[in-house]
């Protein structure tokens, strides 16, 4: 039975920071709050992500079955043997492609996985059209978005349903898994030990850089970011979504991710009977009263999807079982661990089913209004607060944006790799390097570039006269 959530309460908040009344406040609220609200329009989108999920699951299989369903949940499919079952995958279909995109701080291929019908358009076609991407559990010791992945992308190239040969036809969809080291060790960090997850400002592992290029080369327009949490007091529900919060992310685009997240998601997880949440609030007899993860930094892939104009949010399953699993057996709850995963990624495919369309125009527009507002000096550029909460500072607000940042010639060789895998270009002058705001990267270059950056690469000068 799912227990009553979240309302739209305003989150009280354990950061220090100045919350916002409820009238400024982008709604946040859950799926269970959304169906009271509006159940009409919640209603016809699960039907269809039920249908949509029901016929993909009725997939003929095929014979391939991960380790994972050959154990029916008691052994977590391997580093070694995930990467059997793409190439067997590959071999087996049409509809389904695997490359190395990069190597792992220990040599190990990266592997992307691309499903379309009746095959997979190739990169400068894809990136054209309408992509969707997963990044299959970034976090080496978090297994069961992995699995859903590889469930999925099997469903996906068996089904016979021709609502999904439609979707497949008109979208391309990329199931990427870039922490495999990991993945080997059951560790969240990469070989080094770094979370690979902190690392999207600075790029500074193998591991992030191949995410990076493949966001800038394939352009999705969706993105779903698999992970699990440990689940706790007030912090106990089977699964957790997020949008990006943080302040410099298009509005447009905000708000396609929070209502992906409302709507079809967290929505989609709900449909198939599991409880949801909001990623990082606690929650007392459904009042939301602390936020204790699920912040602005722009570092974490979910603000950095959302500040690459791309729809995007994290997916979160409870790793243990909770009171919801009522006393399920391990097995069981890793079942449910990974139909939860599956059920977020279904909901993603049915946002896209749904507003492809307005998904491609708002990134492509939302490129546009960085780039106008770049030249224009207009808006605000923050270093710090969330959508729901302001900067607590003047230090965390820039009203009178700068044109760009004068790089020296030192830093322009610091950092020229970086800017290329972020897609941020610059003009060379005597001194260095010139890096206008004027470009689809405006809300990203002042948060690698300016001294307020909380994890910038360099402290580059601000030009102010253009
Ligand atoms: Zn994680």
């Amino acid at each position: 039975m799912k227990k009553a959530r979240i309302t739209a309460a305003v989150c009280a908040t354990a950061m220090t920071g100045v919350l916002l009344t409820s009238g400024q406040i982008p709604a946040t609220t859950t799926p269970s709050a959304v169906a009271a609200s509006a159940p009409a329009a919640l209603a016809s989108a699960r039907t269809d992500g039920e249908a949509l999920q029901r016929s993909l699951r009725a997939a003929p299989e095929e014979g391939l079955e991960t380790p994972f369903e050959q154990s029916n949940g008691s052994r977590w499919t391997s580093v070694a043997q995930a990467r059997k079952f793409r190439h067997q995958l590959d071999a087996a279909s049409d509809r389904v492609t695997v490359q190395t995109v990069g190597r792992s701080g220990d040599r190990q291929p990266i592997e992307l996985v691309s499903v379309g019908f009746p095959r997979p358009k190739p990169l400068a076609e894809a990136a054209k059209g309408s992509v969707v991407l997963f990044n299959c559990s970034i976090h080496g010791n978090e297994p069961s978005g992995r699995e859903g992945c590889l469930q999925m992308a099997r469903d996906m190239s068996t089904t016979n349903d021709p609502n999904w040969k439609r979707l497949l036809k008109q979208s391309t969809v990329l199931f990427i898994n870039i922490n495999p080291d990991g993945w080997k060790a059951n560790t969240r960090g990469n070989a080094d030990g770094v979370d690979v997850n902190r690392d999207f400002l600075g790029l500074k592992t193998p591991e992030a850089q191949t995410l990076a290029k493949v966001m800038r080369d394939w352009k999705p327009d969706v993105m779903n970011d698999l992970h699990e949490f440990g689940p706790r007091e007030y912090y106990d529900t089977q699964a957790l979504v997020l949008w990006p919060r943080n302040r410099n992310v298009d509005p447009q685009i905000h708000d396609l991710s929070q209502r992906m997240v409302n709507d079809y998601t967290g929505a989609q997880i709900e449909a198939g009977g599991h409880s949801t949440g909001i990623y990082g609030e606690l929650v007392k007899d459904g009042v939301a009263f602390q936020q204790i993860a699920g912040d602005h930094q722009a570092r974490i892939l979910r603000n950095y999807t959302g500040l690459k104009h791309i729809t995007g949010q994290l997916t979160e399953t409870a790793s243990r079982a909770v009171p919801d699993d009522a006393d399920q057996g391990a097995t069981a709850v890793n079942r449910r661990r990974v139909t939860d995963q599956y059920a977020s990624a279904m909901g993603s495919m049915s946002m896209m089913m749904e507003n492809r369309r307005q998904l491609a125009r708002q990134s492509d527009q939302a490129a546009e209004r960085a780039t106008q507002a770049g030249a224009d000096r207009s808006g605000v550029i923050y270093f710090s607060g969330q959508d729901n909460m302001l900067p607590t500072s003047s230090a965390g607000v820039e009203t009178n944006p700068m044109c760009g940042y004068q790089l020296t010639a030192a830093q322009l060789k610091d950092t020229r790799q970086t800017m290329k895998l972020h897609g941020i270009s610059w003009t060379r002058n005597d001194d260095g390097a010139y890096v206008s705001l004027a470009q689809p990267g405006r809300s990203l270059i002042p948060l690698l570039f300016d001294e307020r950056a909380e994890y910038g690469i360099t402290e580059a000068a601000p030009v102010t006269q253009c």
